[in-house]
């Protein structure tokens, strides 16, 4: 189990009072609220509900494994797609991303993975959809950003950054294929002892999607040529991949 009863009364105690000056430009401070048992599909899991004192976004922790004051934690942070993680769209690959992550650390000794509320990478689930609808209607992907304004793509690792330090967690493997998010996180005080490559297993509908945000990603096109939002920053790992391919095209 992730979590005793005693260790559970005792995050909430202690982060019941707890107020900092908050991490970040925004100074969001979060709160461990509440934490209960998840088994899952994926394994067996404490989900841990945060509060944030700034946005009112419920940021959430599944927790495998023991991870209080342990170090080398394997760590992974997914931001929320609802159209991939919830519904299985295919013009991201979110949903791969998190079982794959969640599937990994729960056949490990340990693991967290910090699920943030940022819907679109933060700009929100109503510009996620109409940035959609413009690509729809033709739009490539910089138009498409351009017509929304924003992104913020700092916003998650001080908040991870503090999720871990209100798990007591500071010393972690960082599951990953973006070696610039550890260079992130230490910023903000947490130690990244190694970086754990997240490895799709694809399957025969995904596999040739896969490949090609994995081959595109950054100015990313799906099979039918039509640009999309990168929506995870994490460019696709996949099992059995050429991977002199992938380094042809990246140099
Ligand atoms: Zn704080
Ligand atoms: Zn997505």
């Amino acid at each position: 189990m992730s979590f005793t009863p005693q260790q559970i009364r005792e995050l909430i105690n202690e982060d019941h009072e707890h107020c900092c000056d908050g991490y970040g430009p925004d100074q969001i401070c979060v709160r461990i609220v509440a934490i209960a048992e998840l088994p899952s599909r994926f394994g067996q899991f404490h989900v841990v509900a945060f509060y944030n004192n700034k946005d009112g976004k419920e940021h959430a922790a599944l927790v495998h494994g023991d991870v209080l004051g342990a170090e080398h934690v394997p760590v992974r942070i997914h931001s929320e797609c609802l159209t991939g993680d919830v519904f299985g769209s295919l013009r991201c690959d979110c949903r791969d991303q998190l079982e794959t992550a969640l599937r990994t650390i729960g056949q490990m000794e340990n693991g967290i993975l910090l699920y943030l509320r940022q819907e679109g990478r933060g700009i929100g689930f109503i510009n996620k959809i109409r940035a959609y609808s413009l690509q729809d209607h033709g739009l490539d992907t910089v138009d498409a950003n351009l017509a929304l304004g924003f992104r913020d793509d700092e916003r998650e690792y001080w908040i991870a950054a503090h999720m871990l330090d209100s798990l007591r967690v500071r010393y972690i493997r960082l599951m990953t294929n973006n070696p610039r998010k550890i260079e992130e996180l230490k910023r903000y005080g947490i130690r990244v002892s190694e970086r754990i490559p997240l490895v799709i297993p694809p399957n025969p509908y995904n596999e040739f999607y896969l490949k090609t945000k994995a081959l595109r990603s950054g100015h990313w096109i799906d099979p039918n040529g039509k640009r999309h939002l990168e929506e995870q920053i994490d460019r696709p790992l996949i099992e059995g991949m050429n991977h002199n391919l992938l380094e042809q095209e990246e140099g």
